[in-house]
């Protein structure tokens, strides 16, 4: 069994044993882990709360170093991340490589970020006082994460925190551990005091419990459901909160749209990655005059994909990341086709040469904004289309849905992709591009469902990982 949870510096193990195997091959057993209880929970927050003070008075030049050397440890180990994340988490081996690299980006950013830390100077409105504002770290802070970016959104709450003065506990999703050891290597081998970064593998219910149960805040991505209970979990103990959830992303495309191009924008966005991306393009809403167009040329890109074994270098489409949400896809496919929606490609479970969770790409047609396939996230590579009459039922139905992350319009219309911007109710839209794919120096966040507090990602994240102090002082 692996000891393989960071604490204080140390690499410790855990009492209960978990098993990863590849969900590309299920005859490939990768690795067994110790999983960590609340007694490790309690150690890495005692390590944190006696590294984290020294930390947070560091020179910003020392943070910003240990974040350039984590960058570097991310770039030159890049080829050996992928694999590793691929083999995992059955990305494609280009994908996982792109993650790698944009999470040694972001870490490169917060490398500047840390040395720009803002602060402010007012008058006062009283004679000889000054007012000084300033930004103090936040504290310990705990980060749970998701599995289906173990990479990159980790490193976009790991890389703020550490800049700004902050001691962390991460706790990444027991799904994907492999891949959270490897980057936590990186970071512990960057010149960090011991300590002030430490890892926990375990299951969410107790060490995520545990882990909300101490930390000055929480920075959570995950469902909505487990979002919210954290949320109240924090509201409780009076900490901030940082929720990014889940997704029910809308692609509008209208009469107007160069054909070849929404077709492949819709594709892309909603079935890459296994359509495992929280800013996935799951709704298609279509106007009539182009509709039967597009859904035949979605069809005939979907079914030249080629779904396979994540390692394999013609692989387009890996396999979903267990059985959990193989049979949670699969439960989709029935229910759509319970609500009568027309099954245009796919719709089936595909056995190849190996063993694996694999998953034909699944569009349906003629299905309504009110069944639940168009209600509830997948989160797998099943997407629908909803035929519209014209522009102004395309934004009322991309509207009508509880989540709020991304938007898209396909259009040649500059009136309708404006009205489309300012009025659809979501946290990023996109204008001629995927709805999954955004920059790692902007902000990145929802609406509605999708997010709850303040933003994550670009100099936004000071707002989360700081604390405001205003002084008065007398001249
Ligand atoms: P999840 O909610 O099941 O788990 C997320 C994390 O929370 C994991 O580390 C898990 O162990 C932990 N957890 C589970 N229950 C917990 C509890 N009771 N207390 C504390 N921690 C707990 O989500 P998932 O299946 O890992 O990820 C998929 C979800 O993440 C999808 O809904 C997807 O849309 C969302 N997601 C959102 C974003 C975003 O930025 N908005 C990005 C990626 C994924």
């Amino acid at each position: 069994m692996l000891e393989k949870n960071l604490i204080g510096g140390n690499w410790v193990g855990g009492a209960q044993a978990l098993e990863i195997r590849n969900p590309s091959d299920l005859s490939d057993l990768i690795a067994t882990y110790g999983l960590a209880g609340t007694g490790e929970v309690e150690a890495a927050f005692a390590a944190a709360r006696k590294a984290q003070p020294a930390w947070g008075r560091a020179t910003l030049e020392q943070r910003s170093l240990v974040l350039e050397a984590i960058a570097r440890g991310i770039f030159d180990n890049k080829d050996k991340l992928a694999q590793i994340l691929a083999r995992e988490g059955g990305k494609t081996v280009p994908d996982a490589l792109g993650e790698v690299m944009r999470a040694g980006h972001i870490a490169r950013f917060f490398a500047g970020e840390a040395l720009r830390l803002p602060g402010e100077k007012l008058g006062s409105v009283r004679p000889n006082v000054d007012v000084e504002i300033t930004r103090d770290p936040v504290g310990v802070v705990g980060l749970i994460t998701p599995w289906n970016f173990p990479v990159a959104t980790p490193m976009w709450k790991i890389a703020p925190a550490l800049a700004f003065g902050n001691g962390v506990v991460w706790k990444p999703s027991e799904k994907t551990p492999g891949i959270s050891v490897a980057i936590a290597e990186i970071v512990a081998a960057s010149g960090i005091p011991a300590g002030v970064f430490n890892l926990l593998i375990g299951a969410g219910p107790d060490v995520g419990a545990a882990v909300i149960a101490q930390a000055d805040a929480i920075s959570f991505t995950g469902s909505s459901t487990t979002g919210r209970r954290i949320a109240v979990a924090c509201a409780e103990r009076l900490i901030r909160c940082q929720m990014e959830m889940g997704g029910k992303n809308p692609l509008v495309v209208l009469d107007d749209a160069d054909l070849d191009l929404a077709a492949d924008i819709a594709v892309n966005g909603a079935f890459f990655q296994q359509g495992q991306r929280c800013t996935a393009s799951s709704r298609l809403i279509v106007t009539s005059g182009i509709h039967d167009a597009f859904v035949k040329a979605c069809a005939d890109r979907i079914a030249r994909l080629r779904v396979g074994h994540a390692l394999k270098a013609e692989t387009q489409i890996g396999p979903v990341i267990d059985d959990t949400q193989f049979r949670k896809n699969l439960g989709y496919i029935d229910i759509a086709k319970s609500e009568n929606a027309r099954l245009a490609t796919g719709g089936e479970a595909l056995e190849l040469d190996t063993k694996g969770y694999y998953l034909a790409p699944t569009l349906f047609a003629d299905t309504t904004n009110a069944m639940r396939i168009n209600r509830e996230e997948v989160f797998g590579p099943v997407a629908t289309v909803i035929r519209v009459a014209d522009y102004e039922e395309a934004l009322a139905v991309a509207n009508d849905t509880d989540y709020g992350l991304s938007a898209g319009i396909c259009t040649t219309s500059m009136k309708h992709a404006r009205h489309f911007q300012r009025n659809v109710e979501a946290g990023m839209t996109m204008l001629n591009l995927p709805t999954a794919g955004v920059d790692y120096h902007t902000p990145f966040g929802g609406r509605k469902a999708s997010s709850y507090g303040p933003r994550e990602q670009g100099r936004y994240a000071v707002e989360f990982y700081t604390q405001i102090k205003t002084s008065y002082l007398l001249a």
